[in-house]
């Protein structure tokens, strides 16, 4: 099948089948990893070894922590004001899709949350420029969505909040390109996508936002719980880390982040080349310079021929192509696992339906 999921996703096969292999009897010991105390020395070398793989990867040393949670990336919607938001404080949320939406509604459950930019107006097709970021000086933190799932766009650079601490929703492009992460006090993203299957989220956090307990909060949401005991304050989804640490490797393995970017750019270019010379039969959602290189949306000319299109994509084994229900359309998330041969069969798909339809 060529997996175009936006999310469970395509996970890359060498890793299924490593995993495949140690499922049963990990690395001898006559036990599946499934079987053994979280505590015990293979287990807590997984999740050392996973935490250094997510720093280096992401190009960061000392000076943050990584914990893997449960709960999904939208707990994190939650948590992050009710760990950071004080009194007096405000949250900012750029918005830039429903993801990022919803953040911004759970900061308001939370505490008070405001604006600092959206593009919701423009049906989300140009993300904003730096010059149309407005941080409120009195905010606690700035959170946004680095890659917008559901509609397709990617911010081409990390914005400038000042002395405001700059936190990322990264569920959909962690590790699909370099990004200065060092500019982040906080990357969060569900596993699901780019580092393994779903089960575990992963949060890293910049020392200095963890130097106050918020006592006010239960002990198993504040940051400060799980940061000073190593991730292990209690289970963790052991399964799901493990996938992530075979995922890791394989991104460096690769040629890391840099060489995934580059794959990633030749893949979606593909697809939107045939979107961009198809003479309006196929159109983007989103305006070419903030596409997305992991989620490529985009319409036909009538919701008869989308639906057309996602049947017979089916049949030809393309999985997962059609476009979120909120938008409608086709969607392809050509996630890092996603071979270039898919993103190829597609493209030639595409150019067929055009050609038997336009
Ligand atoms: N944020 C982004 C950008 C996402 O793409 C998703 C899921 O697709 C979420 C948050 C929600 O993640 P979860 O399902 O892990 O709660």
């Amino acid at each position: 099948a060529y997996n175009f999921n936006p999310g469970p996703a395509a996970l890359p096969l060498e890793v299924l089948q490593q995993a495949q292999e140690e499922f049963v009897d990990y690395k001898g010991i006559g036990m599946s990893l499934m079987e053994i105390s979280h505590r015990s020395k293979e287990y807590e070398q997984i999740n050392a070894e996973t935490q250094e793989l997510m720093l280096d990867l992401l190009g960061l040393d000392s000076g943050y922590q990584v914990l893997f949670l449960g709960g999904g990336a939208s707990t994190q919607f939650a948590t992050i004001p009710l760990n950071f938001l004080k009194p007096g404080k405000v949250g900012s949320y750029i918005i830039t899709g429903s993801f990022s939406d919803k953040a911004y509604q759970e900061g308001k459950v939370v505490g008070e949350a405001v604006i600092a930019a959206s593009n919701k107006a423009e049906k989300w097709r140009s993300l904003p420029a730096q010059s149309d970021i407005q941080v409120d000086p009195n905010s606690a933190y700035v959170h946004m969505t680095t890659n917008n799932t559901i509609e397709g766009s990617q911010f081409s650079y990390v914005p400038d909040t000042g002395n405001v601490p700059l936190i990322g929703d990264m569920t959909s492009g962690i590790l699909s390109r370099p990004i200065d992460a060092k500019k982040f006090a906080m990357i969060y993203a569900g596993a699901q996508k780019n580092l393994g299957p779903s089960g575990v989220t992963v949060a890293v956090i910049r020392d200095d936002m963890l130097t106050e307990e918020p006592k006010h909060i239960p002990t198993m949401l504040r940051y400060t719980t799980h940061a000073s005991n190593s991730s292990l304050y209690n289970t963790p989804p052991v399964h799901s880390i493990y996938m992530m640490n075979l995922v890791l490797k394989w991104v460096k393995e690769n040629g890391g982040v840099a060489a995934m970017e580059q794959r990633n750019m030749e893949k979606s270019k593909l697809i939107y080349d045939v979107i961009d010379t198809s003479g309006g039969f196929y159109e983007g959602n989103i305006d070419p310079d903030s596409r997305s290189i992991m989620n490529i949306t985009f319409r036909l000319p009538s919701e008869e021929l989308e639906k057309q299109f996602v049947k017979e994509s089916l049949q030809q084994n393309f999985i997962g192509l059609a476009g979120h229900r909120s938008v409608g359309g086709i969607r392809a998330s050509a996630y890092n696992a996603v071979p270039y041969a898919a993103c190829k069969a597609l493209a030639n798909f595409m150019t067929y339906f055009q050609k038997r339809n336009g």
